[in-house]
């Protein structure tokens, strides 16, 4: 029986260790949860899940529990990422069926794989600067000669360099906060539009789910194959990219959405509709990112 929680009595101060009956006696054989004052049930709280304490917190036992989180952790991460690869809608579906505890929560799987991009950038972030640069200072990016000089003036970097900066913030951005709500949100939101509409009873939260597993997927994907057709030239790079955006959603559509053509195509279309508004968003974060530089340098200035 689960018995609504009771805020513990306070019993005294917080502080109170009077030495004639000091806190630490009471730790053990207590009736009611520590935590949150819910019944007993086996060695656990039957209302939040906390374990009862059999003995005092002998030192060992301190090691044992906080490695045994660590490696806990370590499994469902582990487990989380061989799973995204094999059966990611298997995962999906499982976390919004509610068998949670082996994975690592979609939110958390989509900052991995941010992370991952984040470092693979890095990495080669100096020849992507060298070669955007190259291919900038082929086109005259201003027309007018003197505005040109000026604005340069202005910033104290050469046209091609500026704009360079501002693209990486805004790519960076990308991985992050303008990704989630530029593909995940708009996606999870197609998702759930399109399959209610052919009579799969989604909500927005569980296509969310979707959204973010197969995002922190995606980042994952591209920043490892990355690695590699950056190095093979900028449409290789291009086609590496844009499949795995294209596939990797109809891969992970088995085993969560069904199994018919107008479903998977249901999916690519909000697929491609998210991509859209994730483009933008990092194309509006670019605009932004450089014309507040102008901005805060002409102030200065
Ligand atoms: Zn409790």
């Amino acid at each position: 029986m689960v018995t609504k929680p009771v805020k513990p009595a306070i019993t005294g101060s917080e502080s109170g260790a009077s030495l004639d009956r000091h806190w630490t006696q009471s730790i053990v054989g207590r009736a009611d949860c520590a935590n949150c004052g819910g019944e007993r049930l086996g060695d656990f709280c039957a209302h939040c899940g906390q374990q009862f304490f059999e003995t005092r917190l002998h030192f060992w036992e301190l090691v044992q529990n906080l490695l045994s989180r660590v490696t806990d952790i370590e499994r469902g991460l582990l487990f989380t990422v061989i799973n995204m690869f094999t059966r990611p809608g298997g995962v999906c579906r499982d976390y919004v069926s509610g068998k949670q505890k082996p994975y690592i929560n979609p939110l958390t799987y989509f900052f991995l794989g941010a992370a991952l991009q984040v470092f693979a950038f890095w990495w080669v972030a100096d020849e992507l600067r060298s070669r955007m640069v190259a291919e900038l200072n082929k086109h005259q990016l201003i027309r007018n000669e003197e505005a040109n000089a000026k604005l340069e003036e202005l910033l104290g970097q050469p046209m091609a360099e500026a704009l360079m900066d501002s693209y990486v913030s805004a790519i960076l951005q990308g991985y992050t906060y303008v990704g989630l709500f530029s593909f995940v949100v708009p996606f999870a939101v197609w998702l759930w539009l399109f399959h209610s509409s052919t009579g799969e009873k989604f909500q927005v939260g569980e296509t969310a789910v979707f959204g973010l597993y197969s995002f922190g997927q995606i980042l994952v994907l591209t920043a490892v194959f990355g690695l590699v057709t950056f190095h093979l030239g900028n449409n290789i790079h291009l086609l590496m990219a844009t499949s795995v955006y294209a596939l990797f959603p109809q891969f992970a559509h088995t085993g969560f959405f069904d199994a018919s053509w107008t479903s998977r195509l249901l999916t690519l279309l909000a697929t491609l509709l998210a991509w859209c508004t994730f483009v933008l968003g990092i194309m509006i974060m670019f605009a932004l990112s450089f014309f507040l530089r102008v901005l805060w340098a002409a102030q200065m200035g």
